[in-house]
């Protein structure tokens, strides 16, 4: 029997576009051949490829000033790839360090030029720092939409006068945003989109060529630009599990449509956590996530006995990441109601066995 999958990455995917991949792992539209057989310069994956690039593009009401990009070395490899083609030791850039992730990329950024930030580390990550100050001639500010670990997210898109760059690995297409505002926009594949093994990059050409370095090939945007990012060869099975993630999404109504439905999810769990004597949230409340909802038993002793009835009605991959510890439901897009509705019975019920 399928469970109820709140796995944090790689995690759910739908069980209609598995159906369809699984297909075509064994033949790809009569073509004789498996989408695993196919060349990457060939029509049918043209189609592919050109395919998710437009549904990106329309999902998120972008033109083609905009390239889209499909890299591999996960979103990690983002965080050295961005400052090595954008910041360099004459400029400086901001980043919010909200988590680890957010960490991750300020480190990588050092190598390169000038880092400030503003950090939430000080309450381990638990809200998003509202004060913070630009000089206002920074090379970009760079910021996490939703920190996946840490189960917080950033609800409004911040004001600034410089070029905005967004880590949206754990929320991207999860909802409605002005996507215009940003100049440089990447997400991991595997959170809220397909498998693990590609990243999508979304820029725009006035980023570039401002920096006065030699870039390494592999590690130049532009050579991924120029080439449509068939310069080597990409993970042609990940990019047509996404272009069947997003040929659904679209075909349901868009992220107008599934804002709603992850609205609800989110809602419906956070109600319980606030109303169950037994159970905590660990995020400032004004900035939970709706991806990522982190919470813990206010008596740590019984986090085992949770675990087990979980592990017992189908509910898997609860346990919080061991830097929070308690629980952690990631209910992305292909998460249905259904599998937060148990989590919540299951929730009360422990409430009545243990209170
Ligand atoms: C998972 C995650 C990453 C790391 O992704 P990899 O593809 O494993 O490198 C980076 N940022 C965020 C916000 C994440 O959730």
């Amino acid at each position: 029997m399928r469970k109820h999958i709140f796995n944090a990455g790689p995690s759910i995917l739908n069980l209609d576009v598995l159906m369809e991949a699984s297909n075509a792992v064994l033949e790809l539209d009569e073509l004789g051949m498996s989408v695993l057989e196919i060349s990457h310069r060939s029509p049918e994956f043209a189609h592919i490829m050109n395919g998710a690039q437009d549904m990106i593009r329309q999902l998120m009401g972008l033109d083609d000033s905009y390239h889209v990009l499909f890299l591999q070395g996960g979103a990690s490899m983002q965080f050295c790839m961005l400052p090595y083609n954008l910041l360099d030791s004459k400029g400086s850039a901001f980043y919010f360090d909200t988590g680890k992730w957010a960490n991750n990329a300020v480190k990588e950024a050092k190598h390169f030029g000038t880092v400030n930030s503003v950090s939430s580390e000080d309450k381990n990550y638990c809200y998003i720092p509202e004060r913070y100050s630009l000089q206002g001639n920074e090379a970009y500010l760079h910021y996490t939409s939703n920190n996946t670990i840490y189960g917080t997210q950033v609800h409004k898109i911040p004001e600034v006068g410089v070029p905005l760059i967004c880590d949206m690995s754990s929320d991207i297409f999860s909802r409605e945003m002005d996507f215009s505002r940003f100049d440089l926009i990447y997400a991991g594949a595997q959170k809220n989109l397909g498998p693990a093994g590609v990243t999508i990059v979304i820029l725009k050409d006035s980023l570039l060529g401002k920096v006065d370095r030699q870039i390494p090939t592999m590690l130049d945007y532009k050579t991924h630009i120029s080439k449509n990012s068939l310069f080597n060869t990409p993970p042609v099975f990940a990019i047509y599990v996404c272009y069947l993630t997003l040929k659904r999404l679209i075909e349901k109504g868009g992220l107008e449509d599934v804002e709603k439905a992850n609205d609800q999810k989110a809602a419906t769990l956070y109600n319980e956590i606030d109303e169950n004597p037994l159970f905590v949230g660990t995020a400032n409340q004004e900035d939970r996530s709706k991806m990522n909802v982190t919470f813990k038993l206010e008596d740590d002793s019984l986090n085992e006995l949770f675990l087990n009835m979980a592990n017992e009605v189908g509910l898997a991959g609860l346990k919080g990441h061991r830097s929070v510890g308690g629980f952690r439901a990631s209910i992305y897009n292909a998460l249905p109601l259904e599998s937060v509705n148990v989590l919540v019975e299951t929730m009360r019920e422990f409430a009545t066995v243990n209170g």
